[in-house]
């Protein structure tokens, strides 16, 4: 038989479709038997955040142990692992890269773990520095050796170098010099801390497990592990968790300014988590319901994208009076190569992960309600999918404004060129998709659905400069175009 090289599906559609929707996610545990067990749990519900690779480092006081992988949780860790990962503590990391050379997924996994003058140290990190290539570029200068590419490891570097005796003076000083956002775990001298940026960027909260406390990135980590929501890490706060409960410090240039993540809530935490002290199912819900509000469709139907526009979709059917169907249904098992028959088959990249319901969608006029355009290569396919599966009109609402700028402070987004939001208005991007409407959610809609009632805007900031360009730090050293 011959081997018949068949040819790759269109690039684009598959860096869309393959495009992992995380950055990075992290798990503390203290004071509970089978720590690592705990911390495994848990980065198993924070899987969404993070699918390249995934480690724990556990132990008690003078030793930690670390084990870390490629891929995803279920695949890195083996039983014989976790027993080797004993004792009291432990600290986990699943990782997406939007930092680093994304080569070297092994070598720049975490928790990282460095030996230095305060003992073990282990670090994870969930966020991006801004200021990484320069304190790196100093530290090099002054004879500091890495061996990553990652970010955190500039933070062991200045940790091992910090002035004062005890690690949380080390730390303390350490982040002083670094800008950006980070929700660190951090372990050592039989303790484990949690810190967050001064403007609280990424989320952070502490819960109670088994006589002992637990620090993860979103609280559906706390669920599985039937752990009790505590509060949050506070923006610029640094908690130390021991045998004596919490214990609360702070970031010494810390300040009052906030700048949350409004697209945790838009579109990375899951809806089953608390963000920011909200309930993301409801906040995506009242982005919906505002979204009905602004821009009302003419429709039979409203239909999500799953998963990304469900809950917001379930918000604006409701506001508008209109039925609610799953008329996508989505697979959630596509790997990483897709090999196109040589015949070429239309949609066949979006049809991987996305398939209509026919007789949902046949002869009505459709609301298509998805969370975001990016490149807008997935919402042209799904146009397309949802017209030639016999819908009479298609009507695109987006739950949020449009996407216009990159991220610097840990979500992986394209160059500003790519993004499509950058280049044409709202007309030119309804046309290039081939919908009849096409409507987003206003600035101030969404800061008035991230209020507490889903109608006051909430007292502290949030960044949501994807949005609007207006970025919370100086990010002048991070452009690449
Ligand atoms: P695009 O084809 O580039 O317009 O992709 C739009 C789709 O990507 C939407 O369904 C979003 O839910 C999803 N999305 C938005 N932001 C991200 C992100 N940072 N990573 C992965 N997927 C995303």
């Amino acid at each position: 038989m011959t081997a018949v090289t068949l040819p790759v599906v269109d690039d684009t559609v598959l860096q869309a479709l393959q495009r992992p929707s995380e950055y990075c996610g992290v798990m503390g545990v203290i004071g509970a038997d089978e720590a690592a067990h705990l911390a495994y749990l848990g980065l198993y519900a924070l899987q969404h955040r993070g699918q390249e690779s995934a480690g724990i480092v556990a132990g008690d006081g003078e030793e930690l142990v670390r084990h870390i992988g490629e891929g995803l949780v279920a695949d890195v860790f083996t039983e014989d692992d976790l027993r080797r990962l004993s004792g009291k503590t432990a600290l986990g990391h699943v990782r997406y890269a939007t930092a680093g050379d994304g080569a070297q997924k092994l070598r720049d996994a975490q928790p990282l773990l460095v030996q230095c003058a305060a003992g073990p140290v282990a670090v994870a990190h969930n966020g991006n520095l801004t200021n990484a290539k320069a304190l790196r570029q100093e530290l090099e200068e002054n004879g500091s050796i890495f061996q990553t590419s990652s970010d955190t490891e500039v933070i062991c570097h200045l940790i091992a170098r910090g002035e004062g005796q005890s690690l949380l003076k080390r730390v303390q000083d350490a982040l002083v010099r670094v800008e950006g956002a980070y929700s660190l775990v951090i372990s050592g001298d039989g303790r484990l801390y949690g810190v967050r940026d001064p403007l609280g960027i990424r989320p952070l909260s502490i819960g109670k497990v088994r006589g002992g406390y637990v620090l993860a990135s979103e609280t559906c980590a706390f669920d599985l592990i039937e752990a009790e929501y505590v509060r949050d890490v506070e923006p610029g706060e640094v908690v130390v968790l021991d045998g004596d409960g919490i214990r609360s410090e702070r970031l010494p240039h810390a300040g009052d300014n906030r700048a949350r993540c409004v697209f945790e809530h838009v579109y990375f935490a899951r809806p089953d988590s608390v963000v920011f002290e909200a309930p993301v199912f409801a906040t995506r819900q009242a982005m919906g319901a505002r979204l009905a509000k602004e821009a009302p469709a003419d429709g039979d139907v409203v239909v999500p994208v799953p998963d990304s526009g469900i809950h917001a979709a379930m918000g604006y059917a409701r506001e508008a009076g209109l039925p609610f169907e799953m008329g996508l249904v989505r697979n959630h098992y596509v790997g990483r190569t897709f090999i196109e028959p040589e015949q070429r088959i239309r949609n066949f990249g979006v049809r991987l992960k996305l398939n209509p319901v026919v007789p949902l969608i046949k002869g009505k006029r459709v609301i298509v309600v998805d969370d975001s355009i990016v490149r807008g290569t997935t919402s042209r396919k799904i146009v397309e999918m949802v017209r030639a599966a016999g819908a009479k009109e298609v009507h695109l609402r987006i739950s949020a404004p449009a996407t216009s700028s990159p991220c610097f402070f840990g979500i992986d987004t394209p160059t500003r060129k790519e993004l499509i939001a950058s280049k044409m208005d709202t007309d030119a991007i309804a046309a290039h998709v081939g919908c009849d409407s096409l409507a987003y959610l206003s600035r101030e809609g969404l800061m008035l659905a991230l209020g507490k009632d889903g109608g006051t805007p909430p007292e502290n900031g949030y960044c949501d400069a994807c949005f609007s360009g207006e970025y919370p730090l100086d990010v002048d050293a991070m452009w690449t175009e």
